[in-house]
């Protein structure tokens, strides 16, 4: 059967986190979302019978609740800059219908231990920024295979996991 091996890396990965949230001492609950994307459908039935009812195809994450931040400035990702989210931010409040919960963000594919801290640090404060902006900002969704130990230790409460759950992705 295909992802057999999924509940024993779920437990592995649940480890992780648990290790990370008491050294980055935020002490936050942290969500694992299956990223699921090219795997196919067996892919989120595995992972739902794995104990993982939060299965993300990406972009649908990043379309509703949560703003993508762009911390480091890179021009291949989306998102909004530190500079100009307070304006978004009030800007948004006026919207019906869209409650921001939160920032998403990803850090640069081959980034040093520094600058992930520094991306994951500047989304935490773009969450603040939200919550002084009056959004019901709770959620730093932050954290993917090569780098989700890092992002929950600066505070990530949901992580988005794919390779290290599915493997690689088929091209
Ligand atoms: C693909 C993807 C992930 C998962 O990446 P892995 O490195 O396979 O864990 C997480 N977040 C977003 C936005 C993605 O596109």
């Amino acid at each position: 059967m295909r992802f057999s091996d999924l509940p024993e890396r779920v437990r592995e990965v649940r480890e992780r986190i648990d290790a990370a949230v008491v050294r980055g001492g935020h002490g936050q609950r942290v969500t694992v979302v299956a990223v699921t994307k090219t795997h196919g459908p067996d892919a989120a039935e595995a992972a739902w019978e794995a104990g993982l009812p939060d299965v993300g195809e990406n972009r649908v994450q990043e379309a509703h609740v949560l703003l993508q931040v762009n911390i480091v400035g890179e021009a291949t990702k989306g998102g909004f800059a530190l500079e100009t989210l307070g304006a978004e931010g009030e800007r948004m409040q006026a919207l019906t219908g869209l409650h921001v919960r939160g920032v998403m963000t990803m850090a640069p594919f081959d980034a040093d231990e520094g600058t992930l801290r520094r991306v994951f640090t500047g989304a935490r404060d773009a969450r603040a920024t939200l919550a002084s902006a009056g959004h019901d900002a709770t959620e730093l969704s932050m954290g993917m295979s090569n780098d989700f130990e890092i992002a929950v230790e600066e505070g990530a409460t949901l992580v988005r996991l794919g390779t290290i759950l599915f493997g690689a992705r088929p091209a």
